[in-house]
């Protein structure tokens, strides 16, 4: 290797200090830094801090339906229009019967595939849906998680930024409030819940504008099979585009863009090391991964959308960047994906990541806020960043 001389090598210190200004500079008097700029941690985290008073907010129980509730009060007080609520019917599906699942023959060239599609590697380690009360020391949450989930009317709560120019037309931003694990579901799902709400917060303050209308879901049951997530699209699909009453200029459901989905925004430690632990420190090549789906039906659109996303977050996140892949899995967007372009923002990719165990937290009793550092709740904000700039080019927002 080339000895680099010294005052060379200063030069290019200061040359790569320079590349780490945005690839595409914004404007003076640029509306989309002022919205960007309206988000902050503390608030972030209080609004995490929040939704975990409610401890794993399970669906099917009292804590999730006050949950719910609390959610509601906080949109409203934001000033988010319409703030309404689908009902559905949950019931828990007989367990599967029939033995063992088939056992395939074991084929020594056979590429092994994650969830969703990816292609695993390295170390994994394991991971689950902790049951037992007693792994959660903290006696109080585990009274507070105690009440078991039972079967019948579950209920779900969204509000409305009304565009001024095309009503008609939406994007929808998502996130799920059920967790479970005996924590207090902080990272899995008070980190998207809370990113939603601050959204909603910033967009609908009074002084900001949007071509285009933007809906803010806080799915319930997605823990379950995205139950929540399925019953909207169940309801309303159907309903889009159209205006009621006619000649009212409004539009119920505004027809369908895309759908953003955020699932666990905060841990990126990294691969567990070969004993199976992590990282105790967010690592510092930490990302916000957006993935679509290869396999859905609108996958064109929703390439689109992730890239736009994408360019967004080079712009206007703060401190960590994102990361585009194609293996978008197990999570509320699912359930969009074949009728409208989709995707979903994480801390990884949810398949070969997640599911290889890179989140020790996930499904566990230790998913409370007390585990998190601000580096951890810091990456959540880089992804609200991200949502909120790229949904503000996309819809034209600007400041009256
Ligand atoms: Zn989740």
């Amino acid at each position: 290797m080339k000895r680099i001389p010294m005052a060379l090598a200063i030069l290019m210190a200061a040359a790569s200090l320079d590349a780490q200004q945005p690839a595409a500079p914004a404007p003076a008097n640029d509306p989309v830094r002022a919205l960007v700029s309206r988000l902050d941690l503390e608030k972030y985290k209080a609004t995490i801090k929040g939704l975990t008073a409610f401890g794993d907010r399970r669906q099917g129980t009292t804590r999730n339906r006050q949950a719910v509730d609390w959610i509601e009060a906080q949109l409203k007080s934001y000033g988010c229009a319409n703030v309404e609520r689908i009902v559905y019917e949950y019931k828990t599906p007989p367990p599967r019967t029939g033995g063992a699942p088939q056992q395939r023959p074991a084929d020594p060239n056979a590429i092994p595939t994650a969830q969703g599609g990816g292609r695993p590697r390295g170390v994994r380690a394991r991971t689950g849906v902790n049951n037992d009360p007693m792994k959660q020391p903290d006696e109080k949450l585990r009274a507070l998680n105690t009440e078991p989930a039972t079967d019948g009317e579950r209920q779900e709560v969204y509000c409305t930024k009304v565009g001024a120019t095309h009503p008609d037309e939406m994007y929808i931003i998502g996130a799920h409030m059920d967790g479970h694990g005996w924590g207090e579901a902080a990272n899995d799902n008070g980190s998207g819940t809370a990113l939603v709400m601050e959204l909603a917060r910033v967009f609908s303050s009074p002084d900001v504008v949007t071509d285009r209308s933007i809906r803010f879901a806080l799915w319930n049951n997605e823990e379950t099979g995205l139950n929540g997530a399925r019953a909207y699209v169940e309801q309303r699909a159907a309903l889009q585009g159209k205006e009621d009453p006619p000649g009212s200029g409004r539009y119920p459901e505004p027809r369908w863009l895309g759908m953003i989905q955020h699932d666990m925004m905060m841990f990126d430690h990294g691969m567990p090391r070969a004993d199976g632990t992590l990282s105790p420190e967010q690592r510092p090549e930490a990302d916000v991964n957006i993935e679509f789906q290869l396999t859905s039906k609108f996958v064109a659109g929703a390439k689109e959308l992730a890239w736009a996303l994408h360019a967004a977050n080079e712009t206007y996140a703060t401190d960590y960047p994102a990361n585009v892949g194609p293996h978008m899995t197990n999570t509320d967007s699912t359930a969009f994906m074949d009728v409208v372009p989709s995707v979903s923002l994480r801390e990884n990719e949810r398949g070969i990541h997640t599911g290889n165990g890179w989140n020790p937290h996930w499904h566990q009793p230790t998913d409370v806020f007390s585990t998190f550092s601000d580096k951890d709740f810091r990456l959540g904000l880089n992804a609200a960043q991200t949502t909120l700039a790229g949904v503000a080019q996309l819809t034209n927002a600007r400041l009256k």
